[in-house]
């Protein structure tokens, strides 16, 4: 298609260069005021005890329904916000709504946060935390932030801080999507991590017979347990990934199969019937 003479290379080449970069303007524009414009929302994904298979946990999960774009995954606008910086309100948001939401849960009941390493090098995160758990009326111990690798890398030492005050706070941390990022394991000698989440990649290659995924399971499970953390299982899809990981040793199950993410109050009704069920 570039293979023009001269000129013609030119003027073909650079106008979708610039549609590009004009497409993503839009969309940070259109970001910046989707919470006003009420398009965000927080879908909840239940986390189940492995053996038990009751709902220990949600995860609390970012949609934008864009007026202007319609549906927008967050594969694409999480990068964007955190680009920008939006992801700061925007986070500060998603802690409230989710501290919210998790009131109306059986008070066993957790509710997990994912939170960006741009967010972590806010120095008022912590006062966010204790404003959105103050207003909601949310006991610390009942969230979870999770936070992947990657928050270490560009000022690990704040990072660290930050979520050092996070959990004199009382709230957990969770590492997320483990083994995918630049691992380094000092922080986990460092951090008191509550939970070990094994990403996707090692549940879906271990289902599929892969050696590899099987040992790096079985070596993050060992690790965790002698760290005393506890492991969930990311991205089970059926009942034979879910016996697999169980039977070695991930304590806790996420995943397609035992729920995806769906809104409040399915979420809570899911609870609260689970509750009823088991009383009768
Ligand atoms: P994550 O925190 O690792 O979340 C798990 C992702 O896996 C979610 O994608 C979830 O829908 C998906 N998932 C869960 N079970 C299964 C399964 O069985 N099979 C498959 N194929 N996928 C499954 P989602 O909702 O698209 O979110 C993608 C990522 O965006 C999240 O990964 C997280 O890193 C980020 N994200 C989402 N919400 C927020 C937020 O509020 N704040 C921040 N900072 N990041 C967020
Ligand atoms: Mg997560
Ligand atoms: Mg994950
Ligand atoms: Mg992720």
């Amino acid at each position: 298609q570039a293979k023009d003479d001269g000129g013609g290379k030119h003027r073909q080449f650079m106008p979708a260069l610039h549609s590009n970069a004009q497409e993503r303007l839009k969309l940070e524009a259109s970001l910046r005021t989707a919470i006003g414009k009420e398009e965000m929302e927080l879908h909840f994904q239940p986390v189940v005890n492995a053996r038990s298979e009751n709902v220990v946990s949600f995860e609390a999960l970012l949609r934008w329904n864009s007026k202007d774009h319609g549906p927008v995954s967050p594969a694409k606008f999480i990068p964007l916000a955190e680009d920008t910086r939006l992801i700061v309100p925007i986070g500060e948001w998603v802690l409230r709504e989710a501290c919210r939401h998790a009131m109306a849960w059986p008070e066993d009941i957790k509710v997990a946060v994912n939170v960006s390493g741009e967010q972590l090098l806010d120095p008022r995160f912590a006062q966010t935390v204790v404003r959105a758990l103050g207003d909601a009326a949310l006991p610390a111990h009942r969230l979870e932030i999770e936070v992947t690798e990657s928050v270490f890398l560009r000022d690990g030492r704040t990072a660290r801080q930050t979520l050092e005050e996070v959990l004199a706070l009382g709230c957990s941390i969770a590492l997320d999507d483990f083994g995918t990022g630049y691992s380094s394991l000092g922080y986990l000698r460092t951090l008191r991590f509550s939970t070990i989440k094994v990403d996707r990649s090692f549940v879906q290659g271990a289902a599929q017979g892969s050696q590899e995924s099987l040992a790096i399971i079985n070596a993050v499970v060992a690790m965790a347990q002698s760290l005393e953390m506890s492991t969930t299982a990311e991205g089970v899809e059926d009942a034979a990934q879910a016996a697999l990981v169980r039977d070695m040793g991930c304590t806790k199950i996420q995943g397609y199969y035992f729920g995806r993410p769906m809104g409040a109050l399915e979420a809570r009704s899911l609870v609260v019937k689970r509750r009823n069920t088991a009383a009768a």
